[in-house]
């Protein structure tokens, strides 16, 4: 797979463009697995694409909770099950939080620039730093299941507004 820097969480861009968008790909996604986009499923996968930044998901959970009162947590996490099996989010290790994808269904392990400051996540996927990392892994005998890499630093909008 190509490169896919996906800059738009750190700019100021039509975000709900990237709400419909995102919705219409998670329709055609579940259309091509033959599997329901339910009410449920799309409502959570909109509240984690309301902004660029992961979701944690007691958050979703109270949110949850304004529409449907009796909501349990249980609801919540079958929801983002399905979601991450069908690759249209990504879970955030380190914030223990949940990102929309932007290129769902590419089987992309990810690879995150977090902002410390917005607190806004952009995807960067490059096969070329994941396999190398394959390789020096597999050079030590190492095998893989899952490499997810995150990365900290100050996104382009803060870095001006910094200055
Ligand atoms: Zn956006
Ligand atoms: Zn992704
Ligand atoms: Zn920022």
């Amino acid at each position: 797979m190509t490169a896919i820097t996906e800059l738009k969480p750190f700019r100021s861009h039509d975000h709900q463009h990237c709400l419909d968008e995102a919705i219409r790909q998670a329709e055609q996604r579940c259309r091509s697995r033959g599997e329901r986009f339910t009410r449920l499923r799309k409502q959570i996968l909109e509240m984690i694409w309301s902004s660029h930044e992961p979701v944690k998901a007691y958050d979703l959970l109270d949110r949850l909770k304004a529409v449907h009162p009796g909501s349990a947590p249980p609801t919540v996490y079958r929801a983002l099950d399905f979601l991450l099996d069908a690759g249209l989010i990504h879970r955030i290790e380190s914030l223990n939080a949940y990102l929309g994808c932007g290129v769902p269904g590419s089987g992309h392990s990810g690879q995150f620039l977090i902002c410390r400051y917005c607190g806004s996540v952009a995807e960067l996927n490059d096969d070329r730093a994941i396999n190398e990392l394959h390789d020096m892994a597999g050079a030590l005998k190492f095998r893989v299941d899952n490499m997810v890499i995150e990365i900290y630093g100050t996104c382009e909008r803060c870095l001006k507004e910094s200055r």
